[in-house]
């Protein structure tokens, strides 16, 4: 244990991490994606479709690509989800459209939604936007956040002729898709890709560097627009709660994730030798895996309950096992221990359940570790100083996702109730857009 710590970078050559982080799958072909399509029995009232959070017309699209419309495939995912080419790369199908797919009951094969609906997505970006902006309304509505649902929600109300302004607080837009997501879910720049394709609508504005709580206010935003959507997002990460946290080699996961995302040459990216991860969603499975994709030698996630109690899918927890990530079950963190402000290893202990509380079982081991990154979750960082009534510590909305003030809707992770994916925060967007224009339209008129 009293090694000093290994972080280094160039572990790989750059030809391995090119390949480690390649497309995680490669997308189908046009006679794939007919056979694929075929295998679909078109149910009535499909399930697939009720398992969708945007609620795409599935059996329809798939139908589209079988008769060869690859293009009207995509026009039915995108009156529904402008960011089904986003979606349709890192959804969990395993827990949503597939695991309902009927065909994942009778022979445990579903049919392929997500691969079919990237192929028709992928088809139809390479030509112009297929949506006309409205007339213009004469209404003005600023979205704060550029992320998944601020980008969905201002489609939508372009979609209905308002003009939007967006405020940004990073100089790129796109949210986790841009800092968050797995690289080899999206390579080839797709986050950006996509952003200009929903932009190219037309009467959207970006205004970056521009952060709600610095400079920017509720009050002003409510003065200056007709109507103000929030979708921030979680801008907090959760602390272990333990000694020496700010200690070197002690890392938050979601920041890692984002410089790795950024990174032009993933050689330069320092990684230790053996990796310890604290969690057990997604953030957890992506650092572990990257971590190993990047040269690491040992990869381990502590988890403090069993797999099948983790955020993270089976299928997301198996594509880490294949790589050689190991998930340890049943334990928790008790201490870090570091040496010269270093940490070089962890104290766990075992758990249990004692009825309904997880409990230590008093049986320590010391695990050694060059970097220790911390999964255990975000948070919502009011940025409206209480201006607006919460719940469960992210903002309280009702069904068209309209806060406690009238002027105001929100979106996404920094909702109540929302379910922290890609694909929600879509939803929201289109949502709150639709009861936004209802808004101004009863305004306008009334
Ligand atoms: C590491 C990681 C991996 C993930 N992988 C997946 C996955 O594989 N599949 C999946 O479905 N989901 C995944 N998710 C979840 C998914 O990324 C989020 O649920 C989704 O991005 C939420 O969208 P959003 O628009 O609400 O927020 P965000 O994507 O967080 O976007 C919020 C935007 O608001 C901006 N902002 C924040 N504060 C301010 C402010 N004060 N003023 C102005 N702008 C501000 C931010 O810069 C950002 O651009 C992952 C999340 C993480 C952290
Ligand atoms: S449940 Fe499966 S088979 Fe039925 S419509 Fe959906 S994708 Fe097709």
């Amino acid at each position: 244990m009293a090694q000093a710590p290994d972080i280094q970078a160039k572990r790989l050559s750059k030809a391995q991490l090119e390949a480690n982080f390649a497309n995680l799958h490669a997308p189908l072909n046009a006679h794939e994606a007919f056979v694929e399509s075929d295998r679909c029995y078109f149910c009535f009232d499909p399930p697939c479709m009720k398992a969708c959070p945007t609620s795409i017309d599935i059996p329809l699209f798939i139908r589209e690509i079988q008769t060869g419309h690859p293009k009207s495939a995509a026009k039915t995912i995108f009156d529904q989800n402008i960011l089904g080419g986003m979606c349709a790369r890192v959804c969990p199908t395993e827990t949503l459209c597939e695991e309902a797919c009927v065909r994942e009951h009778a022979e445990g094969k579903p049919v392929k939604i997500g691969l079919l609906q990237r192929y028709a997505t992928d088809a139809a970006m390479a030509d112009e936007h297929p949506y006309g902006r409205g007339k213009f309304s004469g209404k003005k509505v600023a979205v704060v956040g550029a992320g998944p649902a601020g980008l969905a929600c201002a489609h939508r109300l372009a979609m209905h002729g308002h003009d939007i302004t967006m405020f940004e607080a990073q100089k790129k837009a796109g949210g986790l898709n841009e800092f968050g997501i797995a690289a080899y879910k999206t390579v080839d720049d797709f986050a950006q890709r996509e952003v200009d394709f929903v932009l190219a609508i037309g009467g959207i504005t970006i205004e970056h560097d521009k952060a709600l709580g610095k400079g920017l206010t509720l009050e002003q935003l409510e003065k200056d627009y007709d109507a103000v959507f929030l979708g921030v997002g979680y801008a907090g990460v959760n602390e272990l709660g333990l000694k020496h946290e700010n200690s070197k080699g002690v890392e938050d996961a979601v920041y890692k994730i984002a410089a790795l995302r950024q990174s032009k040459d993933l050689s330069k990216l320092k990684v230790g030798r053996r990796v310890v991860v604290i969690g057990g969603g997604m953030t957890a499975i992506d650092i572990a895996l990257q971590s190993k994709l990047l040269g690491a030698e040992e990869v381990s996630i502590l988890y403090r309950r069993g797999r099948e109690h983790m955020r993270a899918s089976a299928y997301e927890q198996e594509l880490a096992l294949s790589h050689g990530v190991a998930i340890c079950e049943w334990v928790m963190p008790k201490k870090l221990i570091t040496k010269d402000g270093h940490a070089i290893g962890l104290k766990i202990e075992g758990t249990v359940m004692k009825g309904k509380k997880l409990v230590g079982t008093g049986k320590t081991y010391e695990l050694a570790a060059d970097v220790v990154f911390k999964a255990i979750g975000q948070t919502f960082v009011d940025m409206t100083a209480g201006a607006l009534a919460l719940e469960d510590g992210r903002i309280k909305v009702d069904e068209g996702k309209r806060t406690s003030r009238p002027k105001i809707w929100a979106g996404g992770d920094c909702v109540a109730g929302n379910k922290a994916l890609t694909v929600a925060a879509v939803d929201d967007g289109r949502r709150a857009a639709e009861s936004i224009n209802t808004f101004l339209r009863g305004s306008h008129h009334g």
